[in-house]
């Protein structure tokens, strides 16, 4: 149990925040919350972003933004550096990044000591102490002088986070009661693969079916186009039933959907190889079909959708064929899971990279896109599932649900459901709880 806390730095952090939740949220718990709920990878990113913000930050900053014909020589020049500490910066930089990669119009942020006797210079020049610059729209590059040397550091630029929540009655299609509610595709898709096990999308909603949300969003302040979704908790109420979610992270970055009782609404595979939100309007507009359109006899669910949209192995596993195939299928996958699921895509416009032949894949990596291959008539993709040979029903057949709470941790999840609850079940149209800005200390 010790080892679980001990660990869970991040976890303890979205306890922290549940918590918090009633009363006002600072802006640091939020952005420390989305940094920590956010995709595992970035892990050390985001502590050396931490350990730069307490180096830098106490430091003045000069921005400058670099125009056409910049330098990193005149740039250091108003720093009255000596020819060796000006040696020592250029001769830094230019070992993690090439001087030709400064672009204009990108800014680049020179740190200086706040006292006034510093200065080694001795002509009462504030000196140089540390630089950083972006490299692009996720990454940020940043140099700082050590005892001996100029230390160099990578970090991801920071985002501006919030938390939201939305609700919502059934009224015709999900896809259009919860576009309503102002909930992003995104977060439907989500609400789609998270309850997909528990809830026949295709036939379970009815109108007056209702749903509430508690979600983050995160973007860059200065890349609008790049946003983030996350589903904190739902609830989906389906004629007499109520379905809720949960996420918690057991460790590091290792989030799940848990129902009431801790137990985990996940299953080995995903219900859908395909988004719910890059499904086919014509289909996902149509009241209570909101997904797909299934055809019978034939052997297989197709999910009409556009040309290029990402298909998503549904489970872990093994490619075992990836090319054309005979009987109308055109390009077509075949994954095999474990020793007894194998799951079939066909119709396929393309392959994504390194899924070939023996290839392992993830669940929810993008195998391939959407197409029209072999015998077909409109773009789709066509899907099938196999139990020890035989053919599944995609959207019917069950798996034992993967995980659940420890004894160990079950009085914390309770404890963090049951802040959240308060929340979502006091949540009425659609608002943000505590819009928040990062602090930019850049
Ligand atoms: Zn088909």
């Amino acid at each position: 149990m010790m080892i679980l806390y001990g660990t869970s730095g991040l976890f303890l952090l979205l306890f922290q925040l549940i918590v918090w939740l009633p009363a006002p949220i600072t802006s640091l718990n939020a952005t420390s919350l989305i940094q920590a709920a956010n995709n595992g990878d970035g892990k050390e990113a985001r502590r050396i972003e931490k350990e730069d913000r307490a180096s830098l930050q106490a430091l003045e900053r000069v921005t400058h933004r670099i125009r056409p014909g910049d330098t990193l020589g005149a740039l250091l020049e108003p720093f009255a550096l000596s020819g060796e500490e000006k040696l020592l910066w250029v001769r830094s930089i230019r070992q993690h990044f090439s001087p030709k990669r400064l672009r204009p119009g990108r800014e680049i942020y020179f740190y200086l000591s706040a006292n006034e006797d510093a200065g080694t210079n001795g002509n009462g020049h504030k000196s140089l102490q540390g630089l950083s610059l972006e490299l692009d729209d996720d990454w940020i590059l940043a140099w700082e002088l050590g005892e001996r040397e100029i230390n160099f550091r990578k970090y991801e630029r920071p985002y501006e986070a919030e938390i939201l929540t939305a609700s919502g009655t059934i009224t015709d299609s999900l896809y259009q009661s919860g576009e309503r509610a102002g909930l992003h595709p995104e977060i439907l898709s989500q609400l789609v693969d998270i309850f997909g096990w528990d809830v026949n999308f295709q036939s379970d909603l009815r109108a007056g079916d209702s749903f509430r949300v508690l979600y983050e969003r995160k973007h860059r302040a200065e890349g609008k186009k790049k946003e983030f979704f996350r589903v904190l908790a739902a609830e989906l109420g389906t004629g007499n039933e109520r379905h809720f979610a949960f996420y918690f992270e057991k460790e590091d970055g290792e989030g799940d959907y848990y129902n009431l009782q801790g137990k985990s609404l996940a299953r080995a595979f995903l219900r859908y190889p395909v988004q719910f939100n890059r499904i086919s309007s014509t289909f996902s507009h149509r009241r209570y079909h909101p997904i797909l359109k299934v055809r019978r006899p034939h052997l297989g669910v197709d999910f009409v959708a556009a040309r290029g949209t990402p298909v998503r192995a549904v489970g872990d596993g093994r490619v075992t064929y990836a090319g054309w195939k005979s009987g109308g299928y055109g390009r077509f996958i075949e994954i095999q899971h474990g020793a007894t699921y194998k799951s079939r895509y066909a119709h396929l416009n393309g392959y994504a990279p390194s899924v070939g032949r023996g290839a392992r894949v993830k669940k929810g990596q993008v195998i391939g896109y959407v197409g029209c291959s072999g015998r077909c008539t409109g773009s789709h993709l066509h899907f099938e599932m196999y139990k020890n040979h035989r053919y599944v029903n995609p959207l019917k057949f069950q798996l034992p649900r993967e995980d659940r709470i420890e004894p160990p941790l079950l009085e914390v999840f309770e404890t963090a459901k049951q802040l959240v609850m308060t929340q979502l079940v006091s949540t009425t149209g659609s608002k943000a709880l505590q819009p928040s800005k990062a602090d930019h200390w850049r």
